[in-house]
């Protein structure tokens, strides 16, 4: 990349409509810009260099949290602080506040978003992998065009997410499953860095046994990974049994080394943050039944 100082224009979105009306007018150079906090770093870093950047972090369509039929819908404009103390997450989606609150620091969980966490797909990232667990959908809107794509399909790998130029997530669509346990655990070198390893957990209980359950990982993969062998295995045990049956997760997962660990070293970090979860998971779904 060239050194040479380019000028880049900025815009702040008022609505949905304005923001994909822009973001379409702009062509292949035109970024959102969300809460700024993955984005402005890359940009600092020489490895994004946008021409026209739209902001959408104020558009209020994008910022709210609701009930919508079986689903809650939150906008893809709320930021990390605020699933931390939302009392529609706390209520139908725990698993996102616990999820967020390990996200940097205050300041970057004051700024970042939920719609820029999805979008960067960044595989060590704690929402994303938590959205797998809830079984979530992104709306995804262009202009004139509106779906909805799972989150289980939605990343690709290191940094990309199945978005093209001119698309924009407006709202994440969480199933509402009452009676549910959530648990979530990771492994930093220093607190508030990305983790090594995380894992997110849901579960539904039958008396002591584990009806149904969900487990995804970071630290394994490109992507967040759902364990669904493991999910197998707890499907129908007692709780007490749990720990058991996921003990040799680490030797099934094929963890490649990088420069700062070693691939088993990781896997056993993501086995015991995915039986932490679970455990944690159970627990919580105890007191729900209770
Ligand atoms: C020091 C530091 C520590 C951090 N630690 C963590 C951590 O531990 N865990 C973690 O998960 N993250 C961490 N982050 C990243 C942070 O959580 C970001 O907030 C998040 O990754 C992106 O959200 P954002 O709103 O800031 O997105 P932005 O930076 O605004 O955008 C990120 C990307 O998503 C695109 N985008 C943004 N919004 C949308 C949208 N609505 N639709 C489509 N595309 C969109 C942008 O074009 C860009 O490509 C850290 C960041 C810093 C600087």
């Amino acid at each position: 990349m060239s050194d040479v100082l380019t000028t880049m224009a900025y815009e702040r979105a008022r609505s949905v409509p304005e923001a994909l009306t822009l973001l379409a007018e702009g062509g292949e150079d035109t970024r959102p810009i969300s809460g700024g906090q993955s984005l402005v770093p890359m940009m600092n870093l020489g490895l994004a260099a946008p021409a026209f950047l739209v902001d959408v972090s104020g558009i209020p369509a994008l910022r709210t949290i609701g009930v919508d039929g079986g689903h809650l819908v939150v906008g893809a404009a709320v930021t990390h602080a605020e699933l931390t103390t939302d009392p529609l997450i706390a209520e139908h989606a725990p698993l996102l506040a616990m999820a967020a609150a390990h996200i940097g620091s205050q300041r970057i969980r004051n700024r970042g978003t939920i719609g820029g966490s999805v979008s960067h797909g960044d595989a060590a990232a704690e929402l994303p992998v938590s959205c797998h667990v809830l079984e979530a959908d992104y709306r995804v809107e262009s202009l004139g065009r509106q779906e909805w794509r799972p989150a289980r399909e939605f990343s690709l790998g290191y940094y990309q997410t199945d978005l093209r130029s001119g698309e924009l997530v407006t709202a994440v669509r969480i199933p509402l499953r009452p009676r549910h346990g959530w648990g979530f655990h990771e492994y930093s070198r220093r607190a508030g860095d990305f983790a090594l390893a995380s894992a997110a957990a849901g579960v539904a209980l039958d008396g002591d046994r584990i009806r149904s359950a969900a487990v995804a990982v970071t630290g394994a993969a490109d992507r967040p990974l759902r364990l669904e062998a493991v999910e197998r295995r707890l499907t129908g045990v007692t709780v007490a049994e749990a720990e058991r049956v996921m003990s040799g997760l680490a030797a099934a997962l094929d963890v490649a080394d990088d420069p700062y660990t070693k691939g088993a070293d990781r896997a056993r970090l993501i086995e015991a943050m995915a039986v932490r979860a679970v455990r944690d998971a159970c627990a919580d779904a105890r007191r729900e039944q209770a």
